[in-house]
């Protein structure tokens, strides 16, 4: 299977060249020519296997160009014991089944990713005959760059350098990422937001000049942002693997349909839902869940895409974005890389485009965009745990905007909730939810949230007591080239 850049100008490309470059040449993200068909018996026969065997099986559709013996391998060495006992689990609370996806060793979802992404980058440097070393550059709003950190350190022929929103990110967030361990790593915040973050890395990943002067340290760029086609195909297979895990469970018959509440920001675990969709996974509505942040409520409601707007920082920090890179995904899908280019070429220029009316009804068929604020997480929080149930601020906006859309749709197809972080990353908010007095410090605020509710912490989190803070550096936006000079300068 080859892969095409969403803008028209970069094309065949094989799945270890899309996952080593991460970017296309022409700006544009790299999406399979076509969509392997998930058929009702290939359905049946991941029915029986485990969680890493089902994601060898779909990765393999998709990765025609790794093995089956090296996928295997990686699905049982990404999904095995880091992952605790099981990859993801499903709680059946208030109608919904929650699929949670945080068992992996940085509690996000993001682990699902970037516990195998790593392990296929190894792999691809081989198979493209790749000499010069991996200089993965990261933008995150908190959870991607512990994730990322934690699968790509100490990894031979990879260095990685992460920015993330100094003001933007949880408390334990930034410890996760500032305790990280591994000579291969740089941390940094900017003062800035994600946005800044994530335009500036992707101006020096694109322009001719800076890869020219990592090439004369040996280096080239890589992403283990959702941009790359990497991060999106293992979040397909969780999709596939809860549906079967529905039926097993008895909440849906094989072959019914089955609704999609995700928490979004940058559209790229939306967008793994559409794609398995696309295969034929049984899904009729993905209902797309944002915070006040509501630019993709609009744009579903509208049609028309403006990032010209206030930018709210909110108690669920991955979904406080303006730019959903993966939209442009969604866009190439529905109406072709010349469309997809233009409208991406007017949000650069004038920060708004407008896909009219026609293709706004087509995407109603797919979609719905539901969104609530830091009152509705909140309220969403303390009734959650009513039924028994602790979530963290990004699950609370996504069971809100999936019981919103219950309630007038009057839809009653099964629902699927993604949930995507532990509550231990947020407690602060999440005691605050519950109308708790909020004590000082990282882990009494864990304890106390222990206390009141009585789930355990992941030991991850919990361990970060006590480690040393290794990177503490706070940069001006503007300065964000010459620290990737500087690290890529470094001699490890
Ligand atoms: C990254 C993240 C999201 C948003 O996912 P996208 O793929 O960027 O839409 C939601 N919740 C949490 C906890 C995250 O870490």
């Amino acid at each position: 299977m080859f892969y095409n850049s969403t803008r028209g100008n970069d094309s065949g490309r094989s799945a270890a060249y899309v996952i080593k470059n991460g970017i296309a040449a022409d700006g544009g993200l790299f999406v399979p020519e076509s969509i392997p068909a998930l058929t009702a018996e290939k359905l049946a026969e991941l029915e029986g296997m485990s969680y890493p065997q089902r994601a060898a099986e779909i990765l393999g559709m998709f990765l025609t160009d790794y093995s089956k013996e090296e996928l295997t391998a990686a699905a049982e060495s990404a999904y095995g014991e880091r992952f605790g006992e099981c990859a993801t689990a499903i709680t059946l609370v208030g109608g919904n089944s929650v699929l949670e996806l945080w068992h992996g060793p940085t509690s996000a979802f993001k682990d699902m990713a970037l516990q195998i992404m790593p392990i296929l980058l190894s792999l691809s440097l081989d198979k493209c005959g790749e000499e010069k070393e991996a200089l993965i550059l990261v933008a995150t709003s908190g959870d991607t760059g512990k994730a990322a950190l934690a699968g790509y350190a100490d990894v031979p022929k990879v260095r990685i350098q992460v920015f993330y929103p100094s003001e933007g990110v949880s408390n334990i967030q930034k410890l996760q990422m500032a305790t990280q361990e591994g000579a291969n790593i740089s941390v940094c915040g900017i003062k800035g937001n994600f946005d800044d973050a994530q335009s500036a890395v992707k101006r020096i990943f694109t322009g001719k000049e800076a890869a020219e002067k990592v090439g004369e340290q040996g280096l080239f760029f890589s992403s283990a942002n959702s941009i790359n086609w990497g991060r999106l195909a293992p979040q397909i297979v969780y999709y596939v693997s809860a549906y079967l895990d529905m039926v097993a469970a008895g909440s849906v018959a094989m072959g019914e349909e089955i609704n999609v509440t995700v928490p979004t920001g940058n559209f790229g675990n939306i967008l793994a839902a559409y794609i398995a969709k696309q295969m034929g996974l049984p899904i009729k509505t993905m209902i797309c869940a944002s915070n006040k942040n509501n630019i993709l409520t609009d744009f579903f409601e509208t049609g028309v895409y403006d990032k010209r707007r206030p930018f709210y920082t909110t108690s669920s920090p991955s979904m406080d974005i303006l730019i959903s890179s993966n939209l442009e995904r969604l866009l190439y899908f529905v109406l072709g890389a010349e469309k997809c280019a233009e409208l991406m070429k007017a949000l650069s220029e004038k920060g708004v485009y407008s896909v009219g009316e026609d293709v706004r009804k087509a995407l109603a068929a797919d979609f719905a965009g539901f969104s609530g604020d830091e009152a509705a997480t909140e309220a969403t929080i303390a009734r959650y745990f009513d039924m028994g149930y602790l979530c963290d601020p990004h699950t609370a906006v996504a069971l809100y905007c999936a019981d919103r859309y219950k309630e007038q749709t009057g839809d009653s197809t099964p629902m699927l909730v993604a949930s995507t972080a532990s509550p231990y990353k947020f407690p602060a908010a999440v005691l605050r939810a519950l109308g708790k007095e909020a004590p000082e410090g990282d882990f009494a605020l864990i304890d106390a949230l222990e206390e009141i509710s009585g789930v355990c912490p992941p030991t991850g989190l919990s361990s970060l007591k006590g480690k040393a803070v290794r990177f503490d550096r706070v940069i001006e936006k503007e300065d964000i080239d010459s620290a990737v000079y500087g690290f890529a300068a470094e001699k490890l």
